[in-house]
């Protein structure tokens, strides 16, 4: 693998040495065992190398789990407050450089510059929240059942928690992982996904310039087989936090069961939004529209799919269609830019496949459908907004996740019909419904088989102190951000405090 590659990126038109990031254990950079490393391409134009990475092995998680371990005695022991003190100052030091950062998670990622800049002020308001959570990390004081006996519940840290991380929310997703765990007193070991670990990076560095002690977090940056099952395998890990596909949460899980580790996964949706006949037309229009087609659809909350009632079903349909032809797809720096690429060649060839099994399943074509590959689109992963419409529920792109700027209209009759449509898949993560009925609405927050339920708002646009989370193969019954992560990061401990000075049995010794 070559270290010194030259590359002519089309940003700035200067030619620039992509630079060499190294593994960050116990403080130190340090290149990875294997003396491998792997390019970091941005997809708008693969020409442009983002940076070289080390493409770590287990011996590389293993001096990180190490070095996190070590680091869990003197961190577990920093007041609470103090630990959110380094983390707000991080909160200062990411809104300094958020519009660096956003331009490197463009450049890593290709979503436009207005939503990664939304990737990094999710970064800053999880900071923000939980530098909030150091002052409280609140546990309940109860009465006993005996006299002169004082009972109450702590929270403890987990101990070193491992983190793996997938690539549409770059910096976002690693805040929601790290901060909470740090908060709570845990050590950490990171493992980003491999199409985007500049921008763990920068969240790192943000932390780091802000006090954090070394070996508080560490990262390994490094492909899923070789870095990442090492982490998960590791007897001395005792909590993963994973957020990714499905496949790779089912195989996480088993293994992390073996070393009865806390285990949380966050994985996919194929997110549904309802359109009623009473709704606001125009708003939910412009809400499809973001909700398909920002990240490209590559949000595991994107809209893949609109119901939509009988009586404004083909006026939806056409306007929205118009809609879509219209959105300017290309490089996210240009400020002008909808859409940017794919993440990688091999979801592009996912995403047209799907569009095929669509064709062939007999759904209708609307827009799009086809690789963009000419002139300024040449050394990208780009693909129009596509939109297919009169699609059974059945078909394999209403069931499936695509990830892709792919959306599946489908028609109802009802709000009940809707429902059972919109629930009738493996996943539950995201859900919306426009209507200006409020006893429809409420129905519908009762009734949706989803961790969250949008009403008159697109499927996606979550906020940090929320839960976040799903149902059925979408997640394992955990919820990220708010007080749920606080829960998975912590260990609930029982303290009883007896001042009776004589044996007090419980449940036995029953006082009068
Ligand atoms: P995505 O399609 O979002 O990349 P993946 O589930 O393939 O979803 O990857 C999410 C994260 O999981 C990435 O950081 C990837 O490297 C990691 N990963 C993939 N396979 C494994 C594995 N077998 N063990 C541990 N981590 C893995």
């Amino acid at each position: 693998m070559a270290t010194d590659t030259y590359t002519k990126p089309i940003i700035d038109g200067t030619a620039t040495r992509p630079k060499v990031y190294k593994n960050f254990i116990d403080g130190e950079w340090v290149e990875s065992s294997t003396g491998q490393t792997f390019e970091n391409h941005n997809p708008a134009d693969t020409r442009d190398v983002v940076g070289l990475f080390q493409k770590s092995g287990k011996a590389d998680v293993d001096a990180a789990v190490q070095a996190a371990k070590q680091a869990y005695q003197k961190w577990r022991l920093v007041p609470a407050p103090r630990r959110a003190e380094i983390i707000y100052a991080a909160a200062e030091i990411l809104l300094e450089r958020k519009e660096e950062y956003s331009r490197g998670m463009t450049r890593e990622m290709g979503k436009v510059l207005k939503e990664t800049r939304g990737d990094v002020q999710e970064a800053i308001d999880c900071a923000y929240y939980m530098a909030g959570e150091g002052r409280r990390l609140f546990g309940p004081t109860t009465p006993s059942e005996l006299p002169n006996k004082f009972a109450m519940a702590v929270r403890q840290p987990v101990g070193l928690c491992g983190m793996i991380t997938p690539w549409n929310f770059p910096m976002a997703i690693p805040s929601w992982k790290l901060l909470p765990a740090i908060v709570s007193g845990n050590t950490c070991v990171i493992k980003s996904a491999q199409d985007t670990p500049l921008s763990t990076f920068n969240l790192v560095q943000a932390l780091v310039d802000a006090g954090l002690p070394k070996g508080v977090i560490n990262i390994v940056t490094g492909f899923g087989p070789e870095a990442g099952a090492p982490l998960v395998e590791h007897t001395d890990v005792r909590a993963i936090s994973f957020t990714g596909s499905s496949a790779v949460g089912r195989t996480i899980g088993t293994t992390a069961a073996q070393t009865f580790k806390h285990c949380s996964l966050e994985m996919g949706g194929k997110n549904a939004m309802i359109v009623l006949d009473d709704a606001n037309l125009d708003l939910a229009i412009e809400g499809g529209l973001w909700g398909a087609f920002g990240t490209t659809g590559q949000r595991c909350t994107a809209t893949s799919r609109i119901i939509v009632q009988e009586g404004v079903y083909r006026e939806f349909i056409n306007r929205y269609v118009e809609r879509a032809k219209k959105l300017k797809v290309g490089n996210g720096l240009d400020e002008s830019v909808d859409m940017g690429p794919a993440i990688n060649e091999l979801q592009l060839k996912s995403d047209l496949n799907y569009i095929e099994i669509g064709k062939n399943e007999g759904a209708k074509l609307k827009t799009g459908g086809n690789r963009l590959d000419k002139g300024e689109y040449q050394y990208g992963w780009f693909l129009e907004p596509t939109v297919f419409a009169d699609v059974d529920p059945k078909m394999r792109i209403a069931q499936e996740e695509i990830f892709g700027p792919v959306v599946a209209i489908m028609p109802c009759e009802n709000l009940e019909h809707a429902i059972q449509i919109s629930n009738d898949v493996q996943y539950g993560l995201s859900s919306s419904l426009y209507t200006k009925d409020v006893n429809k609405a409420f129905s519908a927050i009762r009734d949706l088989d989803a961790g969250i339920t949008y009403i008159n708002a697109p499927t996606i646009g979550a906020e940090v102190h929320l839960p976040f989370g799903g149902t059925k193969a979408t997640g394992n019954g955990h919820r990220e951000g708010g007080v749920g992560a606080i829960e998975f990061f912590s260990e609930w401990k029982a303290v009883y405090v007896d001042y009776s000075d004589r044996l007090q049995r419980a449940q036995i010794d029953r006082p009068e």
